[in-house]
């Protein structure tokens, strides 16, 4: 059970909390984020009495359990979030946003040229890993602050906002000096300590689901960065392993109807990774905008075959070119502009 205390309450009002259960032979201990002070009554379970501590001063409500959404889950007739992608545009409205560009930043050449294709294709944002989170330890881990630069370059080109992942808190710093928005990556949506460290800081987050995440843990981790005042979250689903092989991943579409359900956060879809395979790209990213995603992150490559990641998943320029152009009566059917 967890007695949640209103936004201005005081150390003083949650001790007193405390200090009731305390009373009634309960222990509870105080949990203390940037935005949020919380009760947990520790070792209740089965039935749920409130035991009137909602009557104490400063208590917001008492919940039978310590997993509720209550900085990402929907309020009633409120709209999605919609979060900054950089100066010019924003993910959750209603104008599509499709971010693009390489699996990992390779040289300054082959980013600059993906930058200006996508940009002309109509993508708003440009990815690229600096920091690659690699299966192998011997496989290329990207280039670090050198394609952080690169990046800023790209955009100071182009325009568009810069998207690349962060993977350990060590460089949260760094990665924020030159990222318009930060990505946690599938492999770290558990890690706890880089989600707070996300969260503390003011760029806005693309949190990616772990391929064995549910969808409560996934919004959870999105609880994790907000409760620390960031509220800049976008979610991206990117697929989920399972049994199947002739996909990398399955992309659990039914996830995108289901958040906008339950949370108030933007959903994009992120096709390359949720299929692994070029030819299940463009279909998939109608798919996924039909069913009303707020926007695609997708894998895009000049010669994909010499791709240093990544590269089966990758479309080429002319290939993305023609996945924006058809793309425009699936974002029409679903409400939104092109
Ligand atoms: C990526 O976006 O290149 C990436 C590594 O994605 P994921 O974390 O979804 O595997
Ligand atoms: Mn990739």
């Amino acid at each position: 059970m967890i007695v949640v205390m209103k936004p201005d309450s005081s150390k003083e009002h949650a001790d007193h909390v405390i200090s009731l259960l305390d009373g009634m032979g309960f222990s509870s201990c105080l949990i203390e984020s940037a935005e949020r002070k919380v009760v947990e009554v520790l070792g209740i379970a089965g039935s749920f009495d409130n035991m009137g501590l909602e009557n104490a001063p400063m208590v917001d409500k008492v919940l039978p359990e310590a997993g509720p959404l209550l900085a990402a889950s929907r309020r009633p007739g409120e709209e999605t979030f919609q979060v900054p992608l950089g100066a010019r545009a924003t993910v959750g409205g209603t104008k599509l946003a499709v971010i693009a560009g390489p699996c990992s930043v390779e040289s300054r050449a082959q980013l600059l040229e993906i930058a200006a294709a996508v940009r002309e294709a109509g993508a708003v944002a440009l990815r690229g890993g600096a920091f690659k989170p690699r299966t192998s330890p011997y496989s290329f881990q990207g280039h670090g602050e050198k394609a952080l630069e690169w990046l800023a370059l790209a955009r100071e080109e182009t325009g568009l906002a810069v998207v690349t992942e962060v993977l350990s808190s060590a460089h949260v710093e760094l990665v924020a000096r030159y990222a318009d928005v930060l990505q946690v990556g599938s492999r770290n949506m558990h890690h706890t300590p880089l989600l707070r460290a996300v969260g503390q800081q003011e760029k806005p987050v693309l949190l990616k689901r772990g391929w064995s995440a549910t969808l409560e843990e996934f919004l959870l981790a999105a609880e994790y960065i907000m409760v620390e005042g960031n509220h800049n979250v976008i979610l991206c689903e990117r697929g989920i392993r399972t049994h199947e092989t002739y996909v990398r991943n399955t992309l659990a579409l039914a996830v995108v109807p289901e958040i906008k359900r339950v949370s108030q956060l933007p959903i994009i879809v992120d096709p390359s990774h949720g299929t692994g395979r070029n030819h299940l790209v463009t279909p998939m990213s109608n798919a996924a905008v039909a069913c009303g995603a707020d926007g695609l992150i997708i894998e895009v490559h000049g010669k994909p075959a010499e791709a240093w990641s990544d590269g089966e998943q990758s479309l080429d320029l002319g290939q993305f070119r023609l996945l924006m152009q058809g793309l425009r009566p699936f974002a029409a059917a679903s409400g939104r502009e092109g």
